[in-house]
């Protein structure tokens, strides 16, 4: 969600860096932009709404400027606006914020005597008390401890002094931030692709920690002031592996690597019919999957898997929910957290609360080295590589893979099976034909609904949000035997329904309920794996899955449907990789 970048050093022109790193942190999501850069010793703010190309439109390139600090805000108090967008400067001191600072009105209530207020952030609240704070002690260090005692909330900050003109600081707890490692040269970020043109070699923030970044290097301090010893990683992508590679879209590409993705996972953890090097799950007692959004449909899947094939029950709970209710959990609870970023606010809670309770925690988790990876006792990394597009599909696919990987530790399986299915899904990707005509029936649609049982359910629930997300179209996914008892009251001449059958079990009874929609004038899209597969009239269009080993055929249909939402907010002319109002990574609650 929203991004941070900042630099130091005599090697290259701040504004060039900022607005590089502006750039290459767009994909996490946001509505406004702004940089403050030092020119001469004097700090100079620009800010601008909408796109990074207005604020590109904005800056005097001829200025030099060797010390600067930018922003990209997905506002949360006060609307997108020039006023409210960062950098923020109160006094002498100049910031920027990822995060939300809770206690903003009461530490407002008391600064309002000796500032005034030009915005309705809670930012430019942490700045006045940052800058108040400073005054009592001319030192930001001693500042900076006296902020973190004060506020509540989650904050990543980049600040500049007028006092110093050669310094940042930086202040980390709960939001994402790291220290890029150059030569002769320093850099902070969000996450690390905003400079990977600069630097592979970055330091990682723990919550607490703040830093003093000068033009001889950095020095962290953790939350009671002492100075802290660090470790320098380096990233293992390249710049060039977070491009399009010739797509029009992120998520295009994203889709197009689910093979690979699939063929990788499949040789790592299947040998000789059995799965490897995962850790077996069957002796807890329960299992609680806590995850957002995707990753939360993906857990309803692991929920399925787990059950079915291990036999210990598996609640699945959406993190914002699980971090307030009353818990039943112990140490003999397994708690899965999935999160692609590793960042997700309510998901890394959510695991804190776990230990707390003495549970085991297990995360399923993309990003490296994020913090619900570090956090968890035992983490499986989805090993999707860099997600750019909002819309999660390649990492989502990763996690389903992993979650019945993890369910079929125990089992004997058909290696042979399992290694054929990426031609299968390569195969899959490329029928266009289809996939277009369903999109241009659908996509002047009001309301398009997803109908399913169970896997088949979990299915429809990520295809309804998948085309919500990107196309802005109403849909709705119902257990398909649920429909009848409400929701079939919306089914009219025409209305989409989309109905998945992969599961033999349900099929039959998913078909009659099908004929139910079918009767009532539905244009219906069936999704069909090839074994289930037959000729009839109560659908429209079909789209046959490669037939493949029970669970895999089923995670496999997931594929067409993000395909079509993709072709849908195409000719909706939508913005595919940044949808409005959405964020990468969800770092506030
Ligand atoms: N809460 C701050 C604001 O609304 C920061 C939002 C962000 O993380 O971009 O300005």
């Amino acid at each position: 969600m929203c991004g941070i970048v900042g630099y130091i050093g005599k090697s290259h022109n701040s504004t060039e860096v900022l607005l590089s790193g502006l750039t290459n942190l767009e994909y996490r999501g946001y509505d406004s932009a702004g940089i403050a850069r030092i020119c001469n010793g004097e700090i100079e703010i620009i800010k601008s709404c909408g796109p990074i190309v207005n604020l590109k439109d904005k800056v005097n390139y001829s200025k030099n400027s060797n010390i600067g600090i930018g922003h990209t805000r997905w506002a949360t108090h006060g609307v997108p606006s020039i006023e409210n967008s960062h950098p923020h400067k109160v006094g002498k001191t100049t910031i920027v914020h990822n995060g939300i600072i809770e206690n903003y009105l009461e530490l407002k209530k008391d600064l309002n005597a000796i500032y005034e207020f030009k915005s309705d952030t809670d930012t430019e609240v942490a700045c006045a008390l940052l800058d108040n704070l400073y005054k009592e002690c001319n030192d930001m260090l001693k500042a900076i401890q006296n902020f973190q005692d004060i506020v509540r909330g989650s904050y990543a900050i980049a600040i500049l002094s007028d006092d110093e003109p050669n310094t940042i600081y930086v202040i980390k707890h709960m939001s994402p931030l790291i220290i890029g490692v150059g030569d002769d040269e320093t850099f902070i970020a969000s996450d690390v692709p905003a400079i990977l043109e600069y630097t592979k070699n970055y330091v990682v923030l723990n919550d607490g920690d703040y830093a003093k970044v000068t033009n001889d290097g950095f020095k962290i301090y953790d939350s009671n002031g002492n100075e802290k010893k660090y470790d320098v990683r380096t990233f293992s992508l390249d710049a060039s592996s977070i491009g399009k590679n010739g797509y029009d879209h992120f998520m295009l590409k994203e889709i197009n690597e689910e093979p690979e993705i699939a063929k990788k996972l499949i040789n790592r953890y299947i040998e000789n019919g059995e799965i490897k090097k995962l850790p077996s799950i069957k002796d807890c007692k329960n299992v609680t999957i806590v995850a957002c959004g995707s990753a939360m449909h993906a857990g309803l899947i692991g929920k399925y898997l787990i059950e079915k094939n291990i036999e210990i029950p598996v609640s699945v709970e959406i993190a914002s929910e699980f971090r307030y209710k009353q818990l039943f959990i112990d140490k003999n609870s397994l708690v899965i957290v999935i999160s692609q970023s590793g960042e997700t606010a309510d998901t890394l809670a959510a695991v804190k609360i776990a230990k707390e309770k003495g549970a085991k925690t297990l995360g399923i988790v993309n990003v490296v080295e994020s913090s619900i990876a570090r956090e968890v006792d035992d983490v499986i990394y989805t090993e999707a590589g860099s997600e750019i597009a909002v819309a999660t599909t390649k990492a989502y696919f990763a996690q389903v893979l992993m979650l019945m990987f993890l369910s079929l530790r125990d089992k004997d399986l058909d290696s042979e099976d399992f290694k054929s299915a990426h031609v299968d899904i390569d195969k899959l990707i490329h029928r266009d034909e289809i996939y277009d005509k369903i999109a241009k029936k659908i996509h002047e649609q009001n309301d398009i609904y997803f109908i399913g049982r169970q896997i088949d359910y979990s299915l429809c629930m990520e295809g309804s949000l998948k085309l919500k997300e990107i196309s802005y179209l109403h849909s709705e996914a119902y257990a398909a035997g649920e429909l009848k008892h409400g929701s079939i009251a919306l089914i009219g001449d025409g209305t989409p329904v989309f109905s998945v059958i992969t599961d033999e079990s349900i099929a039959e009874k998913t078909r009659s309920n099908m004929k139910e929609v079918k009767a009532r004038g539905a244009h219906v899209i069936l999704l069909i794996s090839e074994d289930l597969d037959y000729d009839g009239d109560d659908y429209d269009e079909k789209i046959v899955i490669p037939a493949h080993q029970e669970f895999l055929k089923s995670i496999i249909a997931i594929i067409p449907l993000q395909l079509i939402s993709y072709k849908t907010a195409l000719l909706r002319g939508c913005s595919i990789d940044k949808p409005k109002n959405l964020a990468k990574s969800v770092t506030v609650e």
